[in-house]
């Protein structure tokens, strides 16, 4: 069994705020430790519960973030970024399963650090109609290679949004959201063990499933009208209201490189204070 590990650093254990998981300041050094602390308490669960082969894909920020010298010597890591499927890189490669590892809640919800892509700019996400967060997209996408979320691990608002995109998958609440910059935490050695007990627990859902595949639509709220024109450069992407736009994909693998396209458009174009 061929496991992967999505890894976001917003709901990693403990952290609450900008500069947690902001490379190059104090507080990320000292956050980064924990989140891989999260992530090797997940491949020891994972190994316990039969995997046999597990790949941690790094996918907060730059994708530099976890400390491969701590990495458990049963996974190993692909870290770096420009990666076709960017968080989900990897699973189209015959995995068995995929853990959502520190996910967060999506933009224009409650939750520690909640955004979609961008810190901000972005003011909701749908997919076909649904409001959609990282991990509802980044499902969607697993559901189409046939391979079942097993964990998600963040704080309650974030495993409260599993349970709708992915009932199966074992939910790790490691903080209660409080504001999105505050959450009561629960301490690491306790987290680590709640995650691996959920990992273990979880390989007796590994396997793969029948593909899903099917055309999807995407919506995307911006906080500014520059922005969605801007989006509204790359091909079928269509201006939809004055701060919105939508697209149509024949897969969810189109979909989310439509995406990536348009998050990094936007991105681009946000200016100083204004956005
Ligand atoms: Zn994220």
């Amino acid at each position: 069994m061929r496991i992967m590990i999505s890894a976001d650093m917003e709901g990693a254990t403990g952290v609450t705020w900008t500069d947690d998981v902001v490379p190059g300041t104090g507080p990320f050094e000292r956050f980064r430790k924990l989140f891989t602390g999260d992530v090797n308490a997940c491949v020891a669960g994972l190994a316990d519960g039969g995997a046999t082969g597990i790949l941690v894909n790094e996918a907060h920020s730059a994708q530099r973030n976890l400390l491969l010298e701590e990495l458990d010597t049963r996974a190993r890591m692909l870290t770096g970024k420009h990666k076709p499927l960017a968080m989900m890189q990897g699973i189209d490669s015959g995995v068995d399963g995929v853990v959502f590892l520190g996910y967060h809640a999506g933009a224009g919800c409650d939750g520690v650090l909640a955004h979609t892509y961008l810190e901000n700019s972005i003011t909701g996400v749908w997919l076909d109609g649904t409001p959609a967060s990282e991990g509802r997209l980044n499902a969607a996408l697993a559901a189409e290679y046939g391979v079942p979320v097993l964990v998600v691990t963040g704080d309650d608002e974030t495993c409260a949004d599993a349970a709708d995109y992915a009932p199966r998958a074992e939910q790790v609440v490691v903080k209660e959201s409080v504001s999105r910059y505050a959450a009561i935490c629960t301490p690491p050695a306790v987290a680590y063990q709640e995650i691996t007990a959920a990992a273990t627990r979880a390989m007796d859902g590994a396997g793969s499933l029948s593909p899903v595949v099917s055309a999807h639509h995407i919506d995307i709220e911006f906080d500014a009208s520059h922005l969605a024109q801007a989006a509204a450069v790359v091909p079928t992407v269509e201006l939809t209201g004055v701060r919105t736009v939508g697209f149509d994909a024949p897969t969810m693998t189109a979909a989310m490189k439509a995406f990536k396209v348009v998050t990094a458009i936007a991105s681009g174009a946000i200016e100083g204070k204004y956005g």
